[in-house]
């Protein structure tokens, strides 16, 4: 069975991480798989994607069927569309979902926790499949959607389109 690993990096609330070890169960429900919650990692000072991603390599046992996807509570990105990273190194069985810009309060609007909760969610279940062997996909309402901005993002919606889903179901499926 597939085990994904939501691993908060940094100070992270908890809540904020069973909320959305909840939400990413319901909406990959259906789906043979668990989601399961990491116990925090501490960020060093200088973190860099690369660096994070290292420390994250550690959690990941040869169990092949093991994907974790790292919370980052730090300002990793380098641009306006860095909000995630991954490695093609250890089969594609991580990836990181950087949370400092996708806040409001980053470019000075007014805090909506709704908003930046909604944002990670989206991230976090394209990260997934996206280590799952999806690819993108051109629906701008599509999860796959490679969105450029967080507008692109915030008009998502949460969810896969009819042709991405049978293919996240087979995929799983085929694990
Ligand atoms: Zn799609």
């Amino acid at each position: 069975m597939i085990r994904i690993g939501l691993v908060p990096i940094g100070q992270i609330p908890e809540s904020l991480v069973t909320l959305l070890a909840a939400q990413v169960r319901d909406k990959l429900k259906g789906n043979v798989l668990s989601v399961e919650i990491h116990s925090p990692v501490a960020l060093p000072e200088k973190a860099t994607p690369a660096f994070v991603l290292a420390r994250l390599a550690h959690l990941l046992n040869n169990d092949q069927q093991k994907f974790l996807i790292g919370l980052v509570e730090a300002d990793i990105s380098e641009s306006e569309d860095d909000f995630i990273y991954n490695r093609e190194e250890h089969n594609r069985r991580m990836g990181l979902v950087a949370l400092t810009r996708l806040r409001p309060e980053f470019y000075k609007m007014p805090a909506n926790e709704a908003v930046f909760q909604a944002r990670i969610l989206k991230l976090v279940l394209r990260e997934i499949a996206l280590l799952l062997g999806l690819s993108l996909c051109q629906d701008k309402k599509c999860l796959m959607y490679h969105a450029r901005n967080l507008h692109e993002i915030d008009i998502k919606y949460p969810s896969f389109c009819l042709d991405c889903r049978p293919r996240l179901d087979r995929a799983i499926l085929k694990r």
